[in-house]
């Protein structure tokens, strides 16, 4: 049978609830010593969902100074086996210390949880059962072990976690679990990147697809803003360093510009173009034009990708005619990391479209930036820098009370968006959140992609 293990601090009605879910059966109680010693087993029956249950309860009767270092100890070991955690915690009481320390192990479990607030019966349990949302398993199952109340919620909780894991198959005819968590499709960094070429007329855009291609597909030429018929163009990148053909969909942006369109404002237009063909991208080039720099309506467009939340590359192309290059290139570097408020380091190259210089760089990049940009990392992991985080500097306190942080989750790839739980969150500084936004980009890998980051406390 699957197993689902009871886990909590002390008088949360751990027993309660594992008595209740075993009702009669409380006879196959396992007593022996050793290894199950501070564990009981039981067979649970709830609503036709069958499996064992595990209580942890014994814990508590040992050495209670060094309580959470055994809860650790205790957690770690029981979670070995078993298909499900059963997180328990009081309603009435709230979340403490010791739960926020309990969930911050379960986090760093590969095992399926499942919050539980207990002793939920009535309205006093309302403000627990909020807090306890903070703790980052998604919503809590109200439950009172007591009355007996929830048992449905507790079904269609763990029902998607204990079914397919059951080897009896004498429930084949039940549906498939609605509510199971719906894994996201992992990133295959190898499936079509799809890049955008975006900048200013001019900047060499067509001229720079022209030699990806290598054939003269699209009309170039030194007036500006000419019209092309291409959209999308499916294409095949030969990666000198793996020695292998990979595929990317190139958008341009000129040409989904109508001619008509064409008269005036190539200005406003470029940013235009640049805000449709986002709408295809994952990754973006902006191209600027070593003859003249970054320009403000460079950076305007540099801002507008970003905060679309795709991910940017810049690109100093024509750079075989480029008077001083290494100052050129210094002073973009530096006007774009003044000018670029959200992002630091956004990679910059020097391409040529002419001579193809630095374009085999240019696509490496952009694959290496999707796959950053397309990242998810373990909860656990992003704790454990999370806590790193917090120790080396600590969030401030206006007014003399404290702003607490307490954890962080990643819930979305492509850009990479992360919940943070805590409280008097509308206090904290921007520059203490651009702290721990900078560290997420540093420390874990993300490189210069946009990152976003939601606050979310309790109500
Ligand atoms: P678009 O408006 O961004 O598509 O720009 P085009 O591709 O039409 O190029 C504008 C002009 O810049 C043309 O005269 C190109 O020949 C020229 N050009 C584009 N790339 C390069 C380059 O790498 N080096 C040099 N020297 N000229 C370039």
């Amino acid at each position: 049978l699957p197993q689902v293990i009871i886990i909590g601090r002390p008088n949360v009605g751990k027993s309660t609830l594992f008595n209740r879910l075993v009702g009669k059966k409380l006879a196959l109680v396992d007593d022996q010593p050793g290894v199950t010693r501070d564990r009981r087993f039981g067979d649970a029956d709830l609503l036709g969902l069958k499996f064992t249950i595990v209580d942890t309860a014994g814990w508590e009767d040992l050495d209670p100074e060094t309580l959470p270092g055994r809860m650790r100890q205790q957690t770690e070991a029981s979670l070995v086996g078993a298909d499900v955690a059963l997180f328990v915690i009081d309603a009435r009481a709230g979340v403490t210390p010791l739960d926020e320390e309990i969930a911050r192990y379960l986090r760093s479990s590969r095992i399926p949880i499942v919050l539980m607030a207990n002793k939920a019966e009535g309205r006093a349990g309302d403000p627990g059962l909020y807090d306890a949302f903070a703790l980052g398993f998604g919503e809590p199952v109200a439950f009172s072990a007591e009355h007996g109340q929830g048992l449905a919620d507790l079904f269609e909780a763990l029902r998607p976690h204990i079914e397919g894991t059951d080897d009896d198959d004498d429930d084949d005819d039940v549906p498939p679990p609605e509510g199971a968590e719906e894994e996201e499709e992992e990133f295959d960094p190898e499936s079509v990147l799809k890049l955008a070429i975006v900048g200013r007329p001019n900047a060499g855009k067509s001229t720079l697809i022209n030699k990806l291609l290598g054939e003269n597909r699209l009309l170039t030429g030194p007036e500006a803003g000419i019209t092309r018929d291409s959209i999308a163009i499916d294409w095949q990148w030969f990666d000198p360093t793996s020695e292998a053909y990979r595929p990317v969909r190139l958008i341009d942006t000129a040409g989904m510009r109508k001619k008509a369109q064409v008269v005036e404002k190539l200005e406003k237009m470029s940013v235009a173009d640049a805000r449709r063909a986002i709408d295809f991208a994952e990754v973006v080039v902006l191209l600027l034009d070593a003859t003249r720099g970054l320009e403000h309506q460079d950076l305007k467009i540099a801002s507008l990708v970003l905060e679309e939340g795709r991910a940017l590359m810049i690109a100093i192309n024509k750079w075989d005619v480029a008077e001083d290059p290494s100052a050129l290139f210094n002073g973009v570097r530096a006007a774009l990391d003044e000018g670029l408020a959200q992002v630091r380091g956004v990679p910059l190259l020097a391409v040529s479209a002419r001579t193809g210089k630095g374009l085999d760089q240019m696509l490496t990049a952009a694959f290496d930036i999707r796959s950053a940009w397309s990242k998810r990392v373990p909860t656990s992991a992003l704790n454990r820098w999370f806590d790193d985080a917090l120790a080396a500097n600590p969030p401030p306190a206006p007014g003399g009370k404290r702003i607490k942080l307490r954890y962080i989750t990643q819930a979305r790839t492509r850009p990479p968006s992360f919940v943070m739980f805590g409280t008097r969150l509308d206090q904290l500084p921007e520059s203490y959140r651009r702290y721990l936004v900078n560290g997420i980009r540093r420390e874990l890998g993300f490189d210069a992609v946009p990152i976003r980051l939601t606050l979310r406390s309790p109500t």
